[in-house]
């Protein structure tokens, strides 16, 4: 909800909400998951290209609120391109910022996820914000189905 988006980057995340990056399915995807956040409805499909140890692409779908979307906005910008390796620190990171308030993190590797750290402060939502990373572990692993419960 964007009452929740009160921090210094609402203006940026309510943008990446009306307009996501890469909302689209891929033609050639190598791996793919659904994910649903029971707690508010969001649910998300996302697909990858994955290969060599690379995230060549990633294209997303679905619906959600304003978080979830804006967060699978931001993972798809930041994982494309990125080694799987990197991908999955970035995962680790990202879910440090939102579940340990005083975690050292490494902002460089978080690049403009850090705009979703004000999140911490809205218990409920941090599970919209996480659902896209979910969803993309899910499907590096090879599981096609992943839930924040
Ligand atoms: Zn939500």
């Amino acid at each position: 909800m964007a009452s929740d988006l009160t921090d210094l980057y609402q203006e940026i995340l309510l943008e990446h909400n009306r307009r996501p990056r890469n909302f689209r399915a891929l033609d050639d995807a190598t791996h793919q998951a659904d994910g649903f956040n029971p707690l508010c409805g969001d649910q998300i499909s996302l697909q990858l290209k994955v290969g060599d140890g690379q995230v060549y692409d990633v294209g997303f779908q679905g619906h959600g609120c304003a978080i979830s979307r804006a967060s699978a906005s931001l993972l798809t910008q930041a994982v494309k391109g990125a080694s799987s390796g990197e991908a999955m620190a970035m995962f680790e990171e990202f879910h440090r910022m939102l579940t340990e308030p005083d975690a050292e993190l490494d902002y460089d590797l978080l690049g403009d996820l850090e705009m979703l750290a004000g999140v911490i402060a809205y218990p409920t939502r941090i599970k919209c914000a996480i659902l896209a990373w979910h969803t993309f572990k899910a499907a590096m692993d090879g599981a096609s189905v992943a839930t924040t419960e």
